[in-house]
């Protein structure tokens, strides 16, 4: 079969927590993150979601503050090289 186009699955990393819509955090699992994101890397306002990096995860700290997933707590630490 001619020009059929393999699409990526995801367009997140399972394992990684992002920044979305309004500063809220998700980690990359399809309920999580939602499917909008999941699958396009965008949230459903069209913005791109933004790993989560060391950097973010050292200032929450410093802020006394833990920085995870909104919904399973996932405090994946994977960051965006
Ligand atoms: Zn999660």
């Amino acid at each position: 079969m001619k020009n059929i186009q393999l699409i990526e699955p995801t367009a997140l990393d399972a394992t990684a927590l992002y920044f979305g819509d309004n500063g809220r955090a998700f980690c990359g699992h399809l309920n999580h993150s939602g499917a909008t994101a999941y699958y396009t890397g965008r949230d459903i306002s069209g913005q791109k979601v933004v790993k989560v990096s060391e950097e973010d995860h050292a200032e929450f700290t410093r802020e006394g503050l833990i920085l995870a997933c909104e919904s399973c707590a996932s405090a994946a630490r994977k960051s965006a090289k």
